[in-house]
């Protein structure tokens, strides 16, 4: 069968940025199960996939803004070391996380990343890791098959390479 909404699809997958650099892979390890049409997947991806059927390849260049949406300088910020409570002072090293208001609307919760560390004060985004990048995936189609109930009903794929619960 094709690929189309509410199809569970396995899929093998290789991602890299535009100089070449692995980001992330599936070779040598398990392919990835997901459900079609449930956002599982970045939408450049989720487009390039529909229609296709079991053994095909095929190469994938996502755009920022089909893929972790572009970077936004408003989510770069400062905040004060002051700000943290003294016993969370030693974890805060780059790529440490914390969650913290959100800087365009207080009142929701964003994930921040810590970029650096300038004397007193900590430098951090709440940008998407991959927010910006240009995204080139290689994709091999593995299998494609009707999703059960029980699957549409979780929005997600069970057994090998989706959720084990
Ligand atoms: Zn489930």
């Amino acid at each position: 069968m094709k690929i189309e909404k509410n199809a569970a699809v396995l899929i093998h997958y290789h991602l890299t940025d535009s100089d070449g650099e692995v980001i992330d892979s599936s070779k040598g390890k398990d392919p990835l199960a997901y459900l079609h049409g449930h956002n599982n997947l970045v939408p450049g991806v989720e487009r390039a996939l529909e229609g296709q059927e079991a053994g095909v390849t095929l190469d994938v260049e996502v755009a920022p803004a089909d893929g972790y949406g572009e970077h936004d300088p408003e989510l770069d910020i400062s905040v004060p070391l002051s700000a943290f409570p003294q016993d969370a002072h030693a974890e805060l090293g780059p790529g440490a996380m914390f969650q913290g208001p959100h800087p365009a609307d207080q009142s929701r919760a964003a994930m921040y990343t810590v970029i650096e560390l300038t004397g007193d004060e900590v430098r951090c985004t709440a940008n998407h890791p991959l927010a910006g990048v240009t995204l080139h995936f290689n994709l091999e189609v593995m299998e494609v098959r009707e999703a059960t109930e029980e699957e549409l009903s979780h929005g997600h794929i069970h057994g090998p390479g989706g959720h084990e619960h």
